[in-house]
């Protein structure tokens, strides 16, 4: 999907907001949702979306949205850190299918780095165990402040 179409309702994530799929959430206000990435490209990979959006990518986002989503990825990057100590973390957002994007939900992606270890490559990993991704939610959102 390139840059230019319409929102699709029935994506995953749009799924998880409604609570139709689940997910190892780890926090929640009244503008975003994070959770732990299923297929993470290293260990602690959480995922913010913004709740109240039908944008497929950064650039359909209403400006009055930016605001919260950056807040909630600043402070869910921050509980990250504090939990599990990474000596780098990779921020990032893809918009359209040839840009990376898989998910058409606009979402950012926190993945924690640590030097010498190679990171996972983007939609392509093997699915995490449930009960892992569960156990690292719950130290982030201990983190959360
Ligand atoms: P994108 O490729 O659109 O930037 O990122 C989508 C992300 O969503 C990928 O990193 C992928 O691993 C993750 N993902 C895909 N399906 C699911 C799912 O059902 N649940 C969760 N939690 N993550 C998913």
């Amino acid at each position: 999907m390139s840059l230019d179409g319409t929102y699709d309702d029935g994506n995953i994530f749009a799924k998880i907001l409604r609570g139709e799929m689940p997910c190892a959430r780890v926090f929640e206000d009244d503008h975003v949702l994070a959770f732990m990435d299923v297929f993470p490209q290293a260990r602690g990979h959480t995922l913010v979306i913004p709740k109240r959006s039908q944008a497929r990518n950064l650039l359909e986002e209403e400006p009055q949205n930016l605001t919260g989503l950056i807040l909630g990825v600043q402070r869910v990057a921050k509980a990250v850190r504090a939990a599990l100590q990474p000596e780098g973390l990779v921020i990032t957002q893809f918009n359209g299918a040839p840009a990376g994007q898989t998910v058409f939900h606009l979402h950012v992606h926190i993945i924690p780095r640590w030097e010498g270890q190679a990171m996972g490559r983007h939609a392509s990993g093997g699915m995490a165990d449930m009960d892992e991704l569960k156990r690292l939610a719950e130290q982030i959102a201990a983190k959360i402040s």
